[in-house]
């Protein structure tokens, strides 16, 4: 892996794919800054180095330009945060970059203007790339978040350095938790799925049967399994056309010597409320008219079992409609059983889609060994997938 200790920055200039596609309120401000504290490492190595740092990333989904979107919103923020004065620039490439580039000194920090107002950009435009490429001497993909895109400062760009591209410290960091679950995890190793579709996590559950010892299947998911087996769901979510492939998912594992764990329990409501009336009942016997919002007791019991035994954990997908109190606890009772499973020792990840939502809202994110930051991305590197922006970079 070409990893930024690969190479000595100094007086180098290192042209930096971040991801600082950060949430900014009415008035323009930055209302979380993870992703940019999350790059922090790289630019403090590279200008630790006696080097500089020019950074590209992209803000929102702009249609042409929208000051809205323009990054010179969040140059402060990135002050603040990497205690260095930026230098913005209004527009990512041209002759105001290119001199700015140029006339870049170590120790300093060039903000390039949103990518994205420029449609090249995410069309893997290659002159578009090698416009960008002109602005640097190392080319250094940081951004996990749009890893899984083949656009043009994402990936097209990494051929204009073939000997100078390296991975950042965050996106090193990224692939090593998942190459720590998928590869190299040290046994037992379970895998929980939560969340609404089926059809939206087939393609990790195929892949992850021959890496898992264990698999959870929970949140509304769980119903079109419970289905297939017989069950009576009530008014539960459940995707009917899935119903066949959900019993060759659970054919699959057994070939495969993994366990899948079901709830064998819910908790059920008259409607989609958090006013419902509720009761618990068997997950296999839910009345007409009534429907699983979560998971119950008896299965929260049987999971904590299951997480306290595991050596790897990787957790996708909450286990109930945790948006609603009253649906949130099995989710949390969860999420405190692999917070405990990690201070024995146990190697866990949680990531992909919204699931960091679920982990942030309950306070697991500092508690758990690796939040992933990419969401589309860590779901397709669950399901297997060379994502292009690391095989740009690796090959
Ligand atoms: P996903 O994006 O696939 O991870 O799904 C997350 C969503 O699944 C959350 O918004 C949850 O509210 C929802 N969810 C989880 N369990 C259930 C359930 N039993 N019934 C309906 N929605 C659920």
């Amino acid at each position: 892996m070409n990893t930024l200790n690969d190479f000595n920055f100094k007086n180098k200039k290192a042209l930096i794919r971040v991801d600082f596609n950060v949430p900014l309120n009415e008035n323009f401000q930055v209302t979380d800054a993870t992703r940019i504290q999350a790059a922090k490492p790289t630019l403090i190595k590279v200008l630790e180095d006696g080097g500089s740092c020019v950074l590209m990333s992209h803000l929102g989904r702009p249609n042409g330009i929208e000051e809205g979107l323009s990054l010179k919103h969040i140059a402060d923020k990135i002050e603040d945060i990497i205690g260095v004065e930026t230098i913005f620039v209004s527009d990512c490439v041209g002759e105001e970059a290119c001199f700015a580039a140029e006339n870049l000194k170590p120790g300093e920090l060039l903000v390039l203007e949103n990518l994205r107002f420029h449609e090249e950009e995410k069309k893997g435009d290659l002159a578009f790339a090698e416009k960008l490429s002109k602005l640097g001497d190392i080319y250094v993909n940081d951004a996990f978040g749009t890893a899984h895109r083949a656009h043009a400062s994402t990936t097209v760009i990494a051929q204009f350095f073939p000997e100078n591209k390296c991975f950042g410290a965050l996106l090193a960091q990224e692939i090593e938790a998942i190459d720590k679950v998928l590869k190299t995890g040290e046994k037992p190793v379970l895998a929980i799925l939560g969340g609404a579709k089926v059809s939206s996590k087939i393609t990790i559950i195929e892949n992850i049967l021959d890496k898992v010892d264990h698999l959870i299947i929970g949140g509304a998911m769980a119903f079109t399994f419970v289905k297939a087996k017989g069950g009576a769901i009530g008014n539960s979510l459940v995707e009917e056309e899935k119903l066949d492939l959900a019993l060759d998912v659970l054919r699959q594992a057994e070939e495969k010597n993994v366990t899948i764990h079901i709830p064998v329990d819910a908790i059920i409501a008259d409607n989609f409320s958090n006013d419902a009336n509720i009761q618990i009942s068997d997950i296999n016997n839910i009345p007409e008219g009534w429907m699983g919002l979560d998971a119950g007791p008896k299965s929260r019991e049987h999971f904590h079992k299951i997480v306290m035994q595991s050596k790897t954990i990787l957790w996708n997908g909450p286990l109930g409609v945790f948006e609603m109190e009253n649906f949130a606890n099995a989710t949390i009772a969860l999420g405190n059983s692999i917070v405990e499973a990690t201070k024995k020792g146990a190697f866990s990840l949680v990531g992909g889609g919204d699931s960091v939502a679920a982990v942030k809202q309950f306070g697991f994110d500092k508690r758990v060994s690796y939040v992933s930051t990419g969401g589309g991305a860590m779901l397709e590197s669950l399901e297997g997938k060379t994502l292009p922006g690391i095989a740009a970079i690796a090959e």
